[in-house]
């Protein structure tokens, strides 16, 4: 009789504190040791000898858009672009599936969808719109991770922006309920109005629209955030922040003991205004791409420890979306699930000496910290086997037909990654393989264990 059900053997483990080498075994999908040169057999044995065991990529914000826009992704192609990334477990954003997760019924048609197809693990946010507010305590009874609102005009119809109001309202019911409210926070009366005068006035070009989504709109819907996470006592998650001044606002309220968290995207990361300028379309998103110093600014930031977490805001469209000579009707959204962790060991580990452990934590730990979820993020005896086998020294030119997207665009096309992902394990089954998806839908509705964590846990 086998002893374990998988050993992974002379890997160099992520952890937390440590970079060392060490054998991973599990059984019926949990870690139940970590150790060199373990004693014992198992069914399945991976010699992971140079390369790096990371714990698997938790991409707190996706767009998969099924069910109602499967036609722009889907939970089939993007869990395996996840998947191929090195990613186990994705948050999947109420809006742009159809009907939007605003309630039990709406939840219950995702998860259908999700469970049947998923190659990766899932968990579910719902959303805070006006209208919803009473629908909100079943979404929590359903497992919903969170509560996303949008400041400014989400782009689709059926999800509407918060007023103040609802906003107010929504994060003192969610308080209760111990639901994170999480929000795209760009000022709507800044962005709305700049951009309705450019257009008015035919200026519809790309700089006309990175012009049109200053700065100041994100730092103004971040203070007028973090004053409504004060004063209701919510736990806020402020998504995709572009800006140095947004990430230094929610760093100083976290001082000061609200409870508050960020991320930000490998987008904003890596590329500028320039890039946006070359780029075109594929590189359209809110808010916008910014300045070389901002994203030395978030890096800065990150390193400090003020970006506690990075997610791929993976948003597809089709790319008849992405083309139209006024670029404020271009579709805003990017492409980027598959290329998270090999963006940020490329530019962070390899370019920036960001600590290894630091990637796992801002792609995992803090993650699964941040959302309680207790078995998640974290290559440890007790965990889930969630693994992602990275070979750092392997380098790859992403090209289009790379990518496992239902639409092979992405900024990201062209770009030449240090950092190859070999192998991902999602509870002890491998999904990905050698440049190949090799298991069925195995993904599983996880949702969190208790109400939030403190922001400042990690
Ligand atoms: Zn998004």
């Amino acid at each position: 009789m086998s002893r374990y059900d998988l050993i992974v053997r002379n890997g160099t483990v992520v952890a937390e504190g440590a970079v060392g080498i060490a054998d991973v075994a599990v059984v019926e999908g949990r870690i139940v040791a970590v150790a060199p040169g373990l004693d014992g057999a198992a069914r399945e044995e991976i010699d992971a000898g140079g390369l790096h065991v990371f714990p698997g990529v938790i991409d707190a914000h996706v767009h998969f858009n099924e069910p109602g826009r499967t036609e722009w992704e889907g939970w089939a192609t993007g869990s395996r672009a996840v998947a191929v990334g090195g990613g186990t477990l994705c948050f999947d954003m109420p809006l742009n599936a159809h009907p939007p997760t605003l309630d039990a019924a709406s939840f219950d048609a995702k998860r259908v969808a999700a469970e049947a197809q998923a190659v990766t693990d899932f968990a579910l946010w719902g959303g805070l719109v006006p209208g919803n507010l009473n629908r909100l305590a079943e979404l929590a009874e359903r497992g919903v991770v969170g509560l996303k609102a949008f400041m400014s005009n989400s782009g689709i119809d059926d999800f509407p922006a918060v007023d103040d109001l609802t906003l107010y309202e929504g994060m003192a019911r969610a308080a209760k309920l111990g639901l994170i409210v999480a929000v795209h926070a760009e000022s709507d009366t800044l962005t709305g109005r700049l951009a309705a005068r450019a257009v008015a006035e035919g200026r519809t070009g790309i700089r006309d629209y990175l012009a049109a989504r200053p700065v100041i709109a994100e730092v103004e819907a971040v203070s007028r955030a973090i004053l409504f996470a004060e004063e209701t006592g919510c736990a806020l998650h402020v998504v995709h922040v572009s800006s140095g001044r947004g990430v230094a606002l929610v760093a100083a309220a976290r001082a000061r003991g609200v409870d508050v968290s960020c991320e930000t995207c490998p987008h904003y990361l890596l590329f500028t205004e320039e890039d946006a300028e070359r780029l075109g379309a594929v590189a359209k998103c809110a808010p916008p791409l910014r300045p070389a110093a901002e994203c030395d600014a978030l890096w800065q930031h990150l390193r400090a420890g003020d970006i506690p977490m990075v997610a791929s805001d993976h948003s597809p469209a089709p790319a008849t979306m992405k083309e139209s000579a006024n670029f404020f009707t271009v579709w805003s959204g990017i492409s980027g699930c598959q290329s998270l962790l090999p963006a940020l060991l490329t530019e962070g580990y390899h370019a920036r000496r960001v600590p290894l452990p630091m990637i796992a934590a801002v792609t995992a730990g803090y993650v699964a910290r941040r959302f309680q979820l207790s078995a998640k993020g974290r290559v440890a005896v007790s965990a889930d086997a969630d693994l992602a086998l990275v070979n750092l020294a392997a380098g790859d030119v992403l090209a289009a037909a790379d990518l496992r997207y239902r639409h092979r665009h992405s900024p990201f096309v062209g770009r030449r990654f240090r950092g190859r992902v070999i192998r991902t394990v999602v509870r002890g089954v491998t999904t990905f393989h050698d440049g190949a998806i090799v298991s069925g839908a195995v993904g599983r509705l996880v949702r969190p264990s208790a109400p939030p964590a403190s922001a400042a846990a990690g």
